[in-house]
């Protein structure tokens, strides 16, 4: 199901609180609003429905992967500098980003997976990990 985008900026500024099993229910919903939103946004997350929960989805690819409780394991030691836009507020603003980062997380079966992103797909990874923190870009 499609959602609303969330853009009370006191609600987005609260951090997610753990994801449970039941909550695949939530990823499903968020995989179906990026879709629906994917010409111009390449992720989301949870809060940005409406839910406060460590659920992400990020465009890989053709494909759309959601991650539930994502954890960060390792990040490289180097950043760089970019900017970033996001779907819940306008403009775009700077941001420092590092160049890979390693995650874990539990998938749509909750199985417990772990993955390192590189390049752009990092940079949406540490964008959405971000809003889970509650901290907008
Ligand atoms: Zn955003």
């Amino acid at each position: 199901m499609v959602r609303n985008i969330m853009k009370d900026l006191l609600f987005l500024r609260q951090k997610a609180e753990p994801a449970a099993k039941e909550d695949i229910a939530i990823a499903e919903n968020l995989l179906d609003t990026l879709r629906f939103h994917r010409e111009h946004c390449v992720g989301m997350a949870a809060n940005m429905i409406g839910e406060r929960k460590a659920i992400m989805a990020i465009a890989d690819g053709n494909r759309l992967t959601a991650m539930l409780n994502p954890e960060v394991v390792k990040k490289s030691p180097r950043t760089y500098k970019t900017s970033e836009g996001c779907l819940s507020i306008p403009g775009e603003r700077e941001v420092e980003r590092h160049d890979w980062i390693e995650i874990k997380y539990r998938d749509m079966d909750w199985h417990k997976e772990k993955r390192k992103f590189t390049g752009f797909e990092a940079e949406i990874v540490q964008h959405e990990l971000d809003h889970l923190e509650g901290k907008l870009v």
